[in-house]
């Protein structure tokens, strides 16, 4: 773990993109060369002795940090998309956010069952998206191993709903939001 301060990054926008919302804008986090090597490096780094062999990022923040993740630790990255986006066939889940719901997609070929698969995002709330991710991944007959995130919105209690799904699967976030 570098100790890089990764929360002092992160800007809260009140009411984004609807009243009662506290939006975690994690962009500078990117646009910073040394926060974006150090989180990358970070995420991969817990995950390196987990034998990942892909990962699985859900559009559009998922595959900002889903990229780089997969190149650190030498293993594939695979698009969960938008429906309607991927040209061949796929597997469809839907789930709810924290503000409405929505659907991904992922080729139903992108995995084997033989894969161990890291799923991520950039940010962790209810934990739907990540729960919808997971489930696409087991549709493929892959193994889900591990869940990684940069930020954690832990009053929403998203460790524990992937946890009662998932509970042998390592969790893991840089920053834990109370
Ligand atoms: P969830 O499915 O509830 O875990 O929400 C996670 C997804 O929604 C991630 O892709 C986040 O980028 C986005 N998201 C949810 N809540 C927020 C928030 N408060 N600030 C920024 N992004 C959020």
């Amino acid at each position: 773990m570098s100790g890089y301060d990764y929360e002092s990054k992160v800007v809260s926008i009140p009411d984004y993109p609807e009243p009662g919302v506290i939006f975690k804008d994690i962009t500078p986090l990117f646009s910073d060369a040394e926060a974006f090597q150090a989180l990358v490096k970070d995420i991969a780094d817990h995950f390196r002795d987990a034998g990942i062999t892909k990962v699985v990022g859900a559009e559009a923040r998922g595959f900002m940090l889903g990229a780089p993740v997969a190149l650190e630790l030498g293993a594939g990255f695979v698009p969960a998309r938008k429906p309607g986006k991927l040209p061949r066939e796929t597997f469809s889940e839907t789930y709810s956010l924290e503000y409405g719901t929505d659907e991904l997609e992922m080729h139903v070929d992108a995995l084997a069952p033989d894969d161990r698969v890291l799923v991520v995002d950039d940010l962790v709330a209810t934990s739907g998206t990540s729960l919808a991710t997971a489930r696409l991944v087991e549709r493929s007959g892959a193994t889900v191993a591990g869940f990684g995130f940069i930020l954690e919105l832990a009053f929403l209690k998203p460790r524990e709903a992937l946890a009662e799904k998932y509970p042998s699967v390592d969790f893991y976030s840089l920053v834990q939001v109370a």
